[in-house]
């Protein structure tokens, strides 16, 4: 079979442990075969991390904004554990922070659904998207204990001298203090990523706060999204059919129980961590979920939701063959591959990653499973197989499909 060309390079970013593992086995049984795959190669592994003092992952960010789409393996980020584990120099930061700041992106979660694995939410039919901005608010602050009586005030000097001061409370006794902040030109970014990604995947987008509590600060993210919406977005929403609508975070929970899904939702730094937990947990497996940072100038970074699935890792290390769910890890590399496509006008290539996807889901139709998903299947009772057995089965699946 001749395979299927490429025109542009895919960073490529390799990562740790039991990914690490599997990153190499997907590449191998459902890449190379048939495709002339390019990529631009990075090490993220923590090894080399440590050897170029995480320069490398600074590096593989910038090829992301040179090259336009990345696939990114899950890494670990370091502790005061791995420190001693892995003898570093330093303790890096979270590769995925890092390369978030460079592209300034937002990062977007899907769960990948089948019919045997029912979510919890009955009526949700279709994968629900959750948006979360990952810059500032209660991420970034600045608090401590109020020890005694006596007046907090919140005080701004302006680059000029000028000064804005408001009294915050007058403590008549001990207590607590926060404050935070967020940018405009992050907000900014953050809607743009999120129209942009709506466009993209034609599905309509919800944005959530609470502006009738927070008059100034979630009001002022109120308004950039309407902003940006009216300004850059409303007549292509218009042509592909799709809608943008406001609302309160507390109705938007509300609504999001009982739709069918089918919609991105965008939310502040603290509810989309939360919400993304409550999400991909109603839905099934982390191991089901993919993730996608998208950048506002359209650059894309695909990779799983989980991490390096440690404890498996040390299991495989001893010798064992373990039963690690690659899903997310290979709908990283279609995601990747089918945007590489639409970028590059290679439709071959789009098309692959679709019957690739479709072969990860004839074969869970068929039963075959590992085994985090086994135990989420009602009714019947199926026997896990292993990641390797997995891989080969989604081979014969996509042979089939091709
Ligand atoms: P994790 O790797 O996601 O694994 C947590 C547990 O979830 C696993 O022990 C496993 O449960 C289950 N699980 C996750 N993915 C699975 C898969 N593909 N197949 C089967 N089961 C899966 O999270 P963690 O143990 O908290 O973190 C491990 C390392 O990953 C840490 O060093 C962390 O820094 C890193 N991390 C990286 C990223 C990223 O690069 N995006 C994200 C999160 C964490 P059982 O053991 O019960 O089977
Ligand atoms: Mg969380």
């Amino acid at each position: 079979m001749k395979k299927i060309k490429m025109t542009t390079p895919i960073v490529e970013m390799d990562g740790d442990e039991m990914t690490r593992v599997l990153w190499k086995m997907i590449k191998e049984t459902l890449i190379l075969p048939y495709v002339d795959l390019q990529t631009e190669y990075f090490d993220l592994g923590l090894v080399h991390r440590d050897e170029t003092r995480d320069q490398v992952t600074i590096d593989a960010a910038n090829a992301i904004k040179r090259l336009g789409v990345g696939v990114k393996c899950a890494t670990i980020t370091p502790n005061e554990k791995r420190m001693t584990e892995y003898n570093l120099a330093e303790k890096y930061k979270s590769p995925n922070g890092t390369i978030r700041a460079i592209l300034d992106g937002t990062v977007f979660r899907t769960p990948i659904l089948i019919d045997s694995i029912k979510p919890v939410v009955r009526n949700w039919k279709k994968p629900i998207t959750i948006a979360r901005h990952a810059y500032g608010d209660v991420y970034r602050c600045t608090e401590f204990r109020v020890p005694e009586k006596g007046k907090a005030e919140l005080l701004f000097t302006g680059e000029n001298g000028t000064q804005y001061r408001h009294e915050i409370y007058d403590f008549e006794c001990p207590g607590i203090i926060q404050g935070m902040y967020n940018k405009d030109s992050s907000i900014y970014s953050f809607a743009r990523s999120c129209f942009q990604y709506a466009v993209d995947t034609k599905q309509d987008l919800w944005f959530s706060a609470k502006d009738t509590i927070s008059k100034v600060y979630d009001e002022r993210f109120k308004q950039v999204f309407e902003e940006v919406f009216d300004a850059e977005y409303k007549a292509e929403f218009d042509r592909l059919g799709i809608t943008y609508f406001y609302t309160l975070i507390d109705d938007a929970v509300a609504r999001v129980i009982r739709s069918e899904g089918g919609y991105i939702w965008a939310c502040k730094n603290y509810d989309g961590d939360v919400m993304s937990d409550m999400v991909s947990t109603a839905f099934g497996s982390l191991a089901m979920m993919t993730s996608v940072l998208v950048s506002p100038d359209g650059n894309y970074e695909y990779e799983a939701a989980h991490g390096t699935v440690t404890r498996h890792y040390y299991r495989y290390r001893d010798g064992e063959r373990t039963s690690t769910n690659p899903i997310a890890t290979i709908f990283a590399w279609s995601g990747a591959l089918r945007k590489r496509g639409e970028k590059d006008g290679l439709e071959e290539l789009s098309k692959f990653a679709t019957n690739l996807e479709n072969a990860v889901i004839d074969t869970l139709n068929d039963g075959i499973m590992t085994k985090d998903l086994v135990g989420l299947v009602e009714d019947v009772k199926l026997e896990p197989v292993y990641s390797d057995e997995f891989l080969e089965q989604v081979k014969k699946h996509l042979d089939k499909l091709l």
